[in-house]
């Protein structure tokens, strides 16, 4: 073969290696070896005087093409994405705050051109000060970046639970903490499982982040709740197994993409296993709408 065909063959060739394992690959695993540990969950959570409802706020829109959600899937779809905060409401009126999206600037920076919802962002920040305590599934920008922008930051610190491994893992840097302001902040110490509040439970969940954990909520009304954070943007990762592609894995987010692959396995047969409990994931808009329709979610913050 003349030098002039087996150049652009060689090309082409490195070209669909490169594009087969920036978009199209995701480890997947048969059997995980990550256990969501829901028998602990709910003996932890006996007795307790349980929370009686849970309000969601969307705080910001907007959208990645499908192919970074889950690997394997177009270039040219689109997925959409909300930036929620959730409240967790008790019968005597204390309020637990979970997840807190970003404000305006980040948006802007992030996803320009999307919406951004200023009032509900006020509204989130007036609850996380009248709010007992402030937690989160993991301590990416928009997640933790409504504590970090927040004008009430010296108001709230002492209510903020985040994890040793959030405040010390390498990606919180992004949310822009002011200066000085993580040192104060005391932080949550637990090894695999933690009843954090009544009818709340942690468990940790290291991969997106080092410091991503699962919310288990159980509520007075028997509906069971398991916020998962970013472990998957969309059901369709848990249900096909199939993580985000190696570019957004690698480049963007440092994820452990075999704690990843695990968790989803697991996920995937919890979902089979226990249709009781629903799983929310933080940023799949479908699932916000299932949980506001059949779960009673609400739609406001109290
Ligand atoms: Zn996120």
């Amino acid at each position: 073969m003349s030098k002039k065909v087996w150049i652009p063959l060689l090309i082409l060739a490195v070209l669909l290696i490169g594009y087969y394992a920036l978009f199209m690959q995701a480890p997947t695993v048969e059997q995980s070896n990550y256990e969501i540990q829901l028998d602990q969950m709910r003996k932890l959570t006996d007795g307790d005087q349980l929370p009686e409802a849970i309000n969601s706020l969307i705080i910001a829109e907007g959208s990645f093409p499908s192919a970074a959600v889950v690997a394997g899937e177009s270039l040219f779809s689109k997925s959409p994405l909300v930036f929620s905060s959730f409240q967790i409401q008790y019968g005597d009126g204390k309020t637990i705050i979970l997840d807190t999206a970003h404000d305006k600037r980040l948006q802007e920076e992030n996803f320009s051109g999307n919406p951004f919802y200023q009032d509900q962002f006020d509204k989130m920040q007036a609850a996380m000060l009248k709010a007992d305590s402030i937690i989160a599934t993991h301590e990416h920008v928009d997640h933790v970046g409504g504590i970090a922008q927040s004008p009430n930051l010296d108001k709230i610190e002492a209510k903020v639970h985040l994890t040793e491994e959030q405040i010390n893992g390498p990606t919180i840097e992004a949310a822009e903490f002011p200066k000085g302001s993580l040192e104060k902040l005391s932080a949550l110490k637990y090894d695999t499982i933690d009843h954090f509040a009544p009818g709340i439970v942690l468990q940790k969940a290291p991969g997106h982040s080092v410091g991503s954990q699962l919310v288990y909520v159980r509520l007075k009304n028997g509906h069971e709740f398991l916020f998962i954070g970013d472990v998957a943007w969309s059901m369709r990762n848990i249900d096909e197994r199939v993580g985000r592609p190696g570019l957004i894995s690698w480049f963007f987010l440092h994820e452990n993409r075999d704690q990843v692959a695990n968790q989803l396995t697991a996920l995937n047969k919890f979902k089979k296993d226990h249709p009781e409990v629903q799983i929310v994931i933080a940023h799949d808009p479908a699932n916000l709408e299932e949980i506001r329709k059949d779960q009673g979610v609400g739609s406001d913050f109290q």
